[in-house]
């Protein structure tokens, strides 16, 4: 049984089910957020998503989960380079896009612009800046983006800075621009931090970032207290492969709403299972695990420092060697 069979099939037995909540909340450490939230609390919140769960489950398994992409806007890409692949990944369904920003504010303007001109203002922009910007100076900067109507901006600066975040948050506001940020995070305090000053309106956690499963579901569960919609980071590998488990399990048995995955088409094929997108959906896992099994080959190819693509690049000298 995989992880999200596990957590939908407690609660296929409502006889069972209290205990199962009470199994599945004991697994959570909630020092230092019980000023946020408690697991009397938690428990309710997951006795109260109980109503259409099944419908939920038959819906996910044939329908998929929806995803976007970030494969359009890389820094450096040409124009007729993001021409392409927007049209690929339209073609491809998928109708939610991330571009880059950050290096240069008339660059920018541009290539929102170019992005906007092929997937219309129907389709979903985000912008992600990757932590380049002061406050003051992320503010400024995505004011000149607001005309190309991104949903957010991720990651504006520091992913320590709180109240920078608020700030950034509160004078975007007005132009309909959340702030997106948490893939840097790796604990709950830090994201209890985020919610409770209004500093992300989007929680993109990262399933290899945060201390394991466990951690992770804490912040689902205050996630959802702040009624701020979780749409995970999953640009690198592995990620996509993970995170769909937690997404799915957040849509079944918690939130009761779908959001969107992030989805790079990159490495799945050195995974035993590797997560399959379909017409721009996450199709739901249904092999054993968290996905997360290695082939063979991709271990003795790629292991650190004996992988035979170590090797080589030590033998060619791209890398050295470190012996401890
Ligand atoms: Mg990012």
């Amino acid at each position: 049984m995989n992880f999200f069979t596990v957590f939908s099939f407690n609660c296929f037995h409502s006889f069972h089910s209290f205990h199962l909540f009470q199994l599945l909340v004991s697994t959570i450490d909630f020092r230092y957020i019980t000023d946020v939230i408690t697991p009397e609390e938690a428990i309710s919140m997951l006795k109260n998503a109980q109503e259409g769960k099944e419908e939920r489950i038959e819906h996910l398994l044939v329908k998929g989960y929806p995803s976007y992409t970030t494969q359009v806007g890389w820094m450096g890409y040409s124009d007729a380079t993001i021409q392409e692949l927007c049209k690929k990944y339209l073609d491809l369904g998928f109708t939610a896009f991330k571009i880059k920003v950050g290096r240069d504010v008339n660059s920018d303007m541009k290539r929102c612009m170019l992005v906007r001109k092929e997937i219309g203002y129907e389709n979903t922009l985000m912008i992600d800046a990757n932590q380049i910007w002061d406050v003051n100076e992320a503010i400024e900067w995505v004011k000149k983006l607001s005309e190309y109507k991104p949903l957010f901006i991720e990651e504006p600066t520091s992913p320590d800075d709180v109240l920078g975040h608020a700030t950034i948050a509160k004078a975007l506001r007005p132009l309909g621009i959340g702030v997106a940020t948490g893939e840097m995070c790796c604990n709950r305090v830090l994201f209890k931090q985020f919610l409770q000053a209004g500093g992300m309106q989007y929680c993109q956690i990262d399933s290899a970032r945060i201390g394991g499963v466990n951690e992770i579901l804490s912040v689902y569960l205050m996630a959802k207290k702040f009624n701020v919609p979780v749409i995970p980071h999953a640009g690198g590998v592995g990620l996509c492969e993970m995170v769909q488990h937690l997404q799915m399990w957040e849509y079944t048995s918690l939130s009761k709403s779908m959001k969107m995955i992030e989805f790079v088409d990159q490495q799945h094929d050195q995974f035993v299972y590797p997560t399959i997108v379909l017409n721009a959906k996450y199709q739901a896992p249904v092999e054993p695990g968290y996905s997360t099994e290695l082939k063979a080959e991709a271990i003795e190819n790629y292991e650190y420092p004996n992988g035979k693509e170590w090797q080589k690049m030590f033998q060619e000298g791209i890398f050295e060697e470190i012996k401890y």
